[in-house]
């Protein structure tokens, strides 16, 4: 039983980082928070977002309720018969995701601390990891001779700090306030707060990381593009983006909310869909991978269970997530795309 003290000894330290956060967040909590923000919707589609197939079909509604003071809404996903990518149709306005966008791209409805997220960090060393694995990568692929990078939607900031730890000097770009002062705390300059269609820059990059942000854009086609402007000959561009054939949207329909959370992600991609909309745009496809990482008290969070009992399920998942994590990302039913392209 040598593997439960382990176990022990990360979850007693999580509780000692969560009362400090929750007396922190108390404190917040006086801060203004986001209210009911009105909905609108954009214009109806009629091509697919990522390979601009015309042969589109309802797929199923999503219902959704972006904070405890809107009633709920309804949406339609439209999916496309040639690449099998997802969109929101009719899309929320360009004003609607602005509105949001402007506190948070990652739904929070009221500041967060930099304690909370480094929390988070503890539990689940995700996005510390990912930013790691993603910046090695692009570094490694990167023949530009340009160590000058633009990081895209940026965040808490985890991705600039990889990018650095790798010599890149970098620029980071996020209109979401909440996540700009967690990022001024981690990294110590601030983030520029436009988003990508209003960012210039007269310099070019050798990487451009795009870190869940394309199924966050309204015409993403528009944002590879920009993306290619902004990236010298021979740089890379990065993307992760949630999977619209992955494990969970199969299991749990539109009650998934990693990969349809709702108005937030507008686009639900597939691994063709993603590498169409990347050749189409002149890049060179070096890399394409799947990224599943499953929390190891997910199945006795479900399941609600406490204590000793919970502990087990835990040590059982901990013991079964890497074959199995592996197994979805073999099948093409893993949880995240990454791709990573050569602009030509
Ligand atoms: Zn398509």
């Amino acid at each position: 039983m040598g593997f439960v003290f382990p176990i022990l000894k990360q979850a007693l330290m999580i509780r000692r980082v969560n009362d400090r956060v929750f007396n922190m967040v108390k404190e917040d909590n006086l801060m203004t928070s986001v209210t009911a923000i009105p909905a609108s919707y954009g214009d109806s589609l009629h091509h697919c977002v990522a390979c601009g197939g015309k042969n589109i079909y309802f797929w199923r509604n999503k219902h959704f309720q972006y904070t405890l003071g809107q009633t709920k809404e309804a949406f339609q996903i439209h999916r496309c018969a040639n690449c099998g990518t997802g969109f929101l149709n009719q899309p929320p306005h360009i004003k609607w995701l602005q509105a949001i966008y402007q506190y948070s791209g990652q739904a929070l409805t009221s500041p967060i601390n930099f304690d909370e997220v480094l929390a988070q960090e503890v539990e689940f060393p995700n996005c510390v990891v990912d930013a790691r694995r993603m910046s090695y990568f692009a570094d490694v692929m990167n023949k530009a001779g340009n160590k000058t990078a633009l990081d895209v939607g940026s965040g808490f900031g985890f991705y600039t700090q990889a990018l650095r730890s790798f010599g890149y000097r970098t620029v980071s770009i996020n209109p979401g306030k909440y996540e700009n002062a967690v990022f001024k705390q981690l990294n110590g300059d601030t983030p520029i707060p436009v988003m990508l269609d209003k960012f210039e820059s007269a310099e070019s990059f050798g990487i451009v990381m795009m870190s869940q942000v394309l199924e966050h854009i309204l015409e993403p086609d528009k944002a590879i593009k920009k993306a290619s402007t902004l990236l010298s000959q021979g740089g890379v561009l990065a993307c992760a983006v949630p999977n619209f054939n992955s494990i969970s949207v199969k299991l749990l329909g539109t009650r998934d909310n990693a990969c349809l959370w709702v108005p937030e992600h507008v686009n639900y991609f597939t691994s063709d869909g993603l590498i169409y909309l990347l050749e189409h745009n002149g890049f060179r496809i070096i890399r394409v991978e799947q990224i599943t990482r499953i929390p190891i008290n997910y199945l006795s969070k479900r399941l609600g269970l406490k204590g000793r009992l919970a502990s087990l399920v835990n040590a059982f998942i901990k013991l079964i997530k890497n074959p199995f994590e592996y197994l979805m990302n073999i099948f093409g039913i893993g949880i995240y795309i990454n791709i990573y392209a050569v602009k030509n």
